[in-house]
């Protein structure tokens, strides 16, 4: 299958290039991790490489070699033998890999060496009762959900497959049901390039008495080490919410001609407090994978809380959305109460806001259409992410933008809008494409031209697919901001151990 290359991704000449010092930190990685972890590349770079296709058809970057450590200790190993020499390589560390529609676990650039965490599984430790975790990159939301069931806890959950990292996805600036998963991030055990060991953050002490608090005193140095190539993390520490006692989901839909009063009114219900977690509004594209209504928009308002203070809230907020007369369905009842299909979908939805993914993939399987072990050689997959101000006028701004550039492009999108507070609005445009050359080149030239036009329209986004990394300078606030994470790099990497990634 070929690929095409959209702006910013021509493909360097091939072969792999082999420095001697590259060979001798290659046997040194087989001899510290087997031969079985160390898949090395065809240096004639003839094939797909050890990664194998990715479902967005990015052009597969030139790898030397993927490790695969089985502890925290050998990849500490293999980032200290890559951070001895400046011609041995850099690495590109991945949890499990399943960045669907941003690159699944390819690096950003060509020549590096692919470190996947994806054995690393331990769940190090866990207090359900002060709520955390301590997980290695290894670990999915689905494991860590079924350890919490029946406890008090839960685990912020996305709408990807059980299957995905909750580390990787949180470094990566994920986004759950509960909320932002970078904010549950409080301590990471992080390699430096040199092979230093530093745990930054919130770790649980003897005694277990310091409640969770990551900003630790003076300057907090977290918060440098996600979408970044300054470190490669072997553990974290998860903040988990407690569970609420019950829950709802509310379901509204609405008609296109209405878009703009719909969303100024939910962003009133959430300013206002009345719904909690991620609230989602679905386009009538999206809307369809939870059986909403034929050209409809569909939300979903979670409430959560006591028994009696769900019931009070889901009240007050079908009240509300009468009063406000423009949704044409206003479902309130229990997701039990309602028809199939809905019935299933919604108890599904309910389930995630609760914390548990669902681990038999059912809605993924639906959006997708092949099993998640499939995905990257069979679904034909990508995600544009821009955040929008919450306001009516910059939805209905996005939606035109998005129509324009499916006629332009000949593709068809679908967008959820993520609500991540009364300001602020996670756009997710996905755009799904039959697996050929031709679909695929035009799926990329539809992603170019919603990276220009989102942009004209101030809408930045928040995560990067590796075909579009030239933008990451464009995208910065502040030239000097830039230049300090320059700064850092050249101190903390003097050898380029770590590859630059999707953001440096
Ligand atoms: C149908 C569908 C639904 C989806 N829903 C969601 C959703 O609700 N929310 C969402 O956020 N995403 C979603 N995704 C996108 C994606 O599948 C998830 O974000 C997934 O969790 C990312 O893959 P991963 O967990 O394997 O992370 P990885 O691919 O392992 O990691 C992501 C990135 O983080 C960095 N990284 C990872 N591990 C390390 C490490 N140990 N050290 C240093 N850097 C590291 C790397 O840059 C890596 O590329 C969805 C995808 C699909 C197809």
């Amino acid at each position: 299958m070929s690929t095409t290359h959209p702006a910013g991704d021509r493909p360097g000449a091939r072969p792999t290039v082999r420095t001697a010092a590259l060979r001798a930190a290659l046997d040194e990685a087989a001899a510290i991790l087997g031969a079985d972890r160390t898949v090395l590349a065809d240096p004639a770079g003839e094939g797909l490489g050890p990664l194998g296709p990715n479902t967005s058809l990015f052009r597969s970057r030139r790898i030397a070699a993927l490790l695969r450590p089985a502890t925290a200790e050998q990849a500490r190993a293999i980032v200290k033998l890559f951070g001895r020499d400046p011609d041995s390589g850099s690495l590109h560390a991945v949890s499990t890999g399943r960045n669907w529609g941003l690159g699944s676990a390819e690096p950003a650039t060509d020549d590096t060496v692919v470190l996947h965490l994806g054995d690393l599984d331990r769940i190090r430790d866990l207090d359900t009762e002060a709520g955390w975790a301590v997980v290695e990159p290894g670990v999915t939301q689905g494991r860590l959900s079924q350890r919490l069931a029946g406890t008090e806890r839960l685990v912020n959950v996305t709408v990807s497959a059980a299957e995905t990292s909750v580390l990787g996805n949180a470094l990566d600036r994920g986004v759950g049901l509960r909320g932002q998963r970078t904010e549950e991030l409080v301590g990471l055990e992080v390699v430096l390039p040199d092979g230093e060991l530093v745990r930054v953050g919130w770790w649980p002490t003897s005694g277990r008495r310091a409640p969770v608090y990551p900003h630790g005193l003076g300057p907090d140095p977290l918060r440098l080490f996600v979408q970044s190539n300054l470190g490669v993390v072997t553990a974290g520490v998860i903040r988990l919410a407690p569970r609420p006692e019950a829950l709802r989901v509310v379901r509204l839909t609405f008609p296109r001609a209405v878009l703009g009063a719909a969303v100024d009114t939910i962003r009133r219900f959430v300013a206002q407090g009345l719904t909690r977690g991620v609230p989602r509004i679905y386009d009538p594209a999206a809307g369809r994978g939870y059986a909403g209504p034929e050209g409809e928009f569909l939300v979903h308002l979670p409430v959560d809380g006591t028994p009696e203070a769900v019931r009070a809230l889901v009240g007050i907020l079908a009240d509300e959305a009468r009063r406000a007369e423009l949704f044409s369905e206003i479902a309130e009842a229990d997701a039990d109460e309602a028809d199939e299909p809905v019935r299933s979908v919604a108890r599904l939805v309910e389930r995630g806001y609760a914390g548990d993914p669902d681990v038999t993939d059912t809605l993924f399987r639906v959006k997708m259409g092949v099993e998640a072990d499939e995905v990257d050689a069979r679904a034909g997959f990508v995600f544009f992410l821009p955040l929008l101000p919450f306001t009516g006028e910059a939805v209905v701004r996005a939606d035109a933008l998005l129509s324009e550039v499916s006629a332009e492009a000949g593709v068809r999108t679908s967008a959820t809008l993520h609500l991540l507070g009364p300001d602020l609005i996670d756009c997710v445009v996905a755009l799904k494409f039959p697996r050929d050359p031709e679909s695929a080149r035009r799926a990329h030239h539809a992603l170019d031209l919603l990276h220009t036009s989102f942009h004209e329209a101030g809408f930045a986004p928040y995560r990067l697919d590796v075909a579009h990394t030239d933008r990451r300078d464009l995208l910065a606030a502040d030239p000097a901001a830039l230049a300090l994470t320059r700064r850092l790099k050249a101190a903390l990497d003097p050898n380029h151990a770590i590859a630059p990634g999707r953001y440096r």
